[in-house]
């Protein structure tokens, strides 16, 4: 079986353990992937550290070229990398792709870094004074990723660290870790120096030894809220910086007002496309007043037309599960839901794929009359269930929405510009939409969400990615002409 090794200081390290990589659309094993612990970790954050010594001392000019040439590689390999991506997560290549594309461009935005790392200069702060404030490196970072987006979700990460002169720590998801191999191998051949950026494979115990490392400055984390707040308070309790985004429930709301045949098929999309498996993904719907009766049929429609299928075939529109465990857990939700009330208006729960049946296939399911008391509404499903409340007021939407404890994403779809202002400056939610399903900001606006959603200060990726992955200094500076005789003044300086 072929097997995904380690990657420190620039080469291939073999693994004392593995573990098995299965193919979600067969349900086989199809490769085993290295699983580190304290001895791969220590032996990749010395290898960062080393490399620190003199990345963080490399030009702007000479970090952009690596950056430039990155850019390119990861587009030349986009069918590649979506492949490997369709291979171990089961998400259409098609999907992939989109996830490969807005990944590079987070790349694009880290080529723009003398830009952004352009600090500020007061000339004249005092009578002979001048002052100026500068960005300056962290040192090693880690990045702990998961399953759903293999390359995008690093991506958020390690370009800008990078760029902004830190060495970096992968540790992927051991689900679908091959990707994450992939990149390695690009940086090296866009010129990377060795152990600017090393990939350590595994689960726990690989996360543990990152997060108490003492050479570690900061770690990013993208998972699922437990396991979110564990590494903020673990990582911040041996002294790190540390930004933790969790999980997930984005509700779209629907007023009467709205186009519903258009935000019918967009909330299809957004709720089922990766088999639901987005951080984003729409899983909960609100249908205010009178749009409930006709968004139902609408969404009917849209969803029993789903095409189910294995990732690499063109006529699937949607995947498997990542694993046999989510696909339980899916029909466990929607099990739950049917016997509390909720109307099972699409069933996906015995779908079988012909040729495909040990796959992790499960087909989409729409709950309609779901409560706010019911598991389906507030476990974070991670699957193709879509649930659909009723609530008479956009107000009261507003009020579901933020009696929820996630806060990640949301959407609103009207036609009526005082209801959009009135949900976007109510709803407790770090990413909005308006008549957009999904919205994901673009590189060079930052990615997070709020309340359970995130631990830490600062949003991924963007400008608040760069403040995450270097520190401030400000100089105040004094070049006195002649030597100077006045008597010491030991008073608090103020400006002259
Ligand atoms: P996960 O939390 O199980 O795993 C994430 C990472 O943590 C993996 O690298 C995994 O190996 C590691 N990990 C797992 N258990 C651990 C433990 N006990 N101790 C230390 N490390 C551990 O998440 P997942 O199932 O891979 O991904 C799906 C989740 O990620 C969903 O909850 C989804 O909403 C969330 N997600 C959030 C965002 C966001 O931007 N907020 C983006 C993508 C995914």
């Amino acid at each position: 079986m072929r097997s995904i090794e380690h990657w420190i200081g620039g080469a291939s390290v073999a693994g004392s353990e593995y573990t098995t990589v299965y193919q979600p659309a067969t349900g086989e094993p199809q490769a085993q992937v290295a699983v580190g612990g304290r001895s791969e970790v220590d032996r990749a954050v010395a290898a960062a550290v080393t490399a620190h010594r003199s990345w963080g001392e490399m030009s702007l000019s000479r970090r952009t070229k690596v950056l430039f040439r990155m850019r390119d590689l990861v587009e030349r390999h986009e069918g590649d990398l979506a492949r490997l991506i369709t291979a171990e997560h089961g998400k259409t290549v098609e999907d992939a792709r989109g996830e490969v594309i807005r990944g590079r461009e987070v790349v694009e935005y880290a080529c723009g870094i003398p830009e952004l790392l352009k600090g500020a200069y007061s000339d004249q702060v005092s009578t002979g004074v001048d002052s100026y404030s500068l960005r300056a490196p962290l040192g090693v970072c880690a990045g702990i990723t998961p399953f759903n987006f293999p390359v995008m979700v690093p991506m958020w990460m390690h370009p800008i660290s990078i760029a902004c002169g830190n060495t970096f720590v992968l540790k992927p998801s051991e689900r679908d870790p091959s990707a994450s191999n992939l990149v390695a191998q690009l940086y090296a051949d866009a010129g990377l120096p060795d152990g600017v950026f090393n990939v350590v494979h595994g689960g726990k115990a690989a996360v543990d030894a990152l997060l108490d490392h003492p050479d570690i400055a900061a770690v990013s984390f993208v998972g699922s809220t437990p396991i979110a707040r564990y590494v903020h308070e673990r990582a911040a309790s041996s002294g790190k910086r540390v930004q933790a985004l969790g999980g997930a429930k984005n509700h779209a709301v629907v007023l009467p007002d709205a186009d519903l045949s258009d935000a019918a098929r967009q909330i299809t999309s957004a709720a089922y496309g990766s088999a639901g498996q987005r951080c984003m993904a729409i899983s909960a719907v609100v249908a205010v007043g009178s749009a409930g009766d006709e968004l139902i049929e609408l969404l009917d429609r849209e969803v029993a037309a789903i095409v189910v299928g294995p990732g690499d075939q063109d006529a699937s529109q949607m995947g498997p599960l990542v694993t046999g465990e989510a696909r339980e857990r899916v029909i466990t939700a929607v099990d739950e839901a049917e016997r509390a009330g909720a109307t099972v208006v699409v069933d996906g729960r015995g779908l079988r794929v012909d040729g495909h049946e040990g796959g992790y296939f499960v087909g989409p399911c729409l709950l309609d009359r779901v409560t706010p008391g019911m598991s389906a509404y507030q476990q974070e499903v991670f699957g193709p269930v879509l649930v659909v409340l009723r609530a008479d007021t956009l107000d009261e939407a507003i009020d579901i929405i933020n009696a929820n404890p996630y806060g990640n994403g949301t959407a609103l779809f009207t036609a009526n510009g005082a209801s959009a202002r009135r949900f976007v400056r109510g709803v407790t939610v770090g990413m909005i939409g308006v008549n957009v399903p999904l919205p994901v900001p673009m590189a060079y606006h930052s990615f997070g969400g709020w309340k359970a959603s995130l631990f830490g200060d600062t949003h991924i990726h963007g400008p608040e990615g760069v403040s995450f992955n270097t520190r401030g200094k400000v100089v105040t500076s004094r070049w006195p002409a002649q030597a100077e005789t006045s008597p010491s003044d030991l008073r608090f300086p103020t400006a002259t």
